[in-house]
């Protein structure tokens, strides 16, 4: 299961070049033991579907770098909390299918809810959490959410046997938790973090978009502007964190539509707040807009410290 050589596709991911579908255990597993068993790599790419061009970076990015590509679509229960979106958020499975077939995907697997909780979700008895990065950011306006994440990772982890994992750096967090619960549970697996994947305008690619209303979807890119002014202020030399904080809060309350949840400046590693920002800061941004939460971020010395403020994803 450790990450090999990045080679040319085995014969197994060519019989694989056809995506098909799973949505049982028994049967993603034995075809996997097949897969490895002829010295295949596996790459798992796990997301909540409705699938969009960030999802389709991740897969392209396993394709390259692993025989068989393993994408999940799994709207988790236990990461959302009983006021969240779980019911209504955003579904096409047959348009996932054909999106996911031509990003590389080799296996497509959508299981229910049953067949990943057999006793049913109020009935998990094993969780896993990863203290101190969670209880920051995301983890404060959603305290259940990363011991859901976590738990179905683990298992998905535990199913599918990657060499590699991929996650997006959109969900920062995210992606500093599951490294970390590899790195703490001696997961075999390397966990791959690929760029946030933005519209044109900016604005970074979610499901959750879709939320959006016509005035709401035209002020958001804000949120990308905020981080970018946050950015290129430290890049010219501004290290009081808390002006940065106050920088990027007044540019999204400019904006005189959304509510702000929270900004923040924070070590890239341990994701605490920082006193004093430096070129190595990673800058957080929370928002919401009506039904939709969005979040976004940067890494300081990813932005230019000086010329007109980029509208076009880089
Ligand atoms: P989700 O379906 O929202 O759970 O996302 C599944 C995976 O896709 C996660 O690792 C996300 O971080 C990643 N992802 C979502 N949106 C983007 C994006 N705009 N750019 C890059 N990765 C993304």
């Amino acid at each position: 299961m450790t990450a090999g050589p990045r080679a040319a596709p085995t014969a197994q991911r060519r019989s694989m070049l056809v995506m098909h579908r799973v949505t049982t255990v028994s049967e993603l597993r034995s075809e996997l033991d097949q897969a490895r068993a002829g010295g295949s790599s596996v790459g798992l790419v796990p997301t909540m579907g409705y699938l969009h061009e960030g999802h389709l970076s991740l897969a392209s990015a396993a394709a390259r770098e692993c025989d068989v590509v393993v994408m999940t679509i799994f709207l988790n229960p236990l990461q959302f909390a009983p006021e969240e979106d779980l019911d209504s958020y955003p579904r096409d499975p047959e348009g996932d299918a054909g999106k996911a077939g031509s990003a590389g995907v080799s296996i497509l697997f959508s299981p229910t809810a049953s067949e990943m909780y057999p006793n049913g979700r109020d009935a998990v008895m094993t969780g896993v959490e990863v203290a101190g990065l969670s209880s920051v950011m995301e983890g404060v306006a959603r305290r259940t959410h990363f011991g859901g994440v976590c738990t179905v990772v683990a298992k998905l982890f535990n199913i599918v046997g990657p060499c590699r994992a991929y996650f997006g750096e959109k969900d920062y967090q995210q992606l500093a938790i599951v490294r970390r619960m590899a790195t703490d549970l001696s997961f075999p697996v390397e966990v791959v973090g690929c760029p946030i994947v933005r519209e044109s305008d900016g604005l970074a690619m979610s499901s959750r978009n879709v939320y959006l209303t016509a005035e709401e979807r035209s002020v958001a890119p804000v949120l990308r502007r905020a981080l970018h002014l946050g950015a290129a202020a430290i890049r010219t030399g501004t290290t009081d964190a808390d002006e940065v904080r106050t920088l990027m809060r007044s540019e999204i309350q400019a904006a005189a539509l959304g509510d702000l949840d929270y900004v923040e400046v924070a070590d890239p590693r341990t994701l605490a707040p920082l006193r004093v920002a430096g070129d190595q800061a990673r800058l957080f941004v929370a928002v919401r807009f009506g039904r939709a939460r969005l979040i976004d971020n940067v890494a300081v010395d990813q932005v230019e410290p000086t010329g007109p403020f980029p509208l076009l994803a880089p």
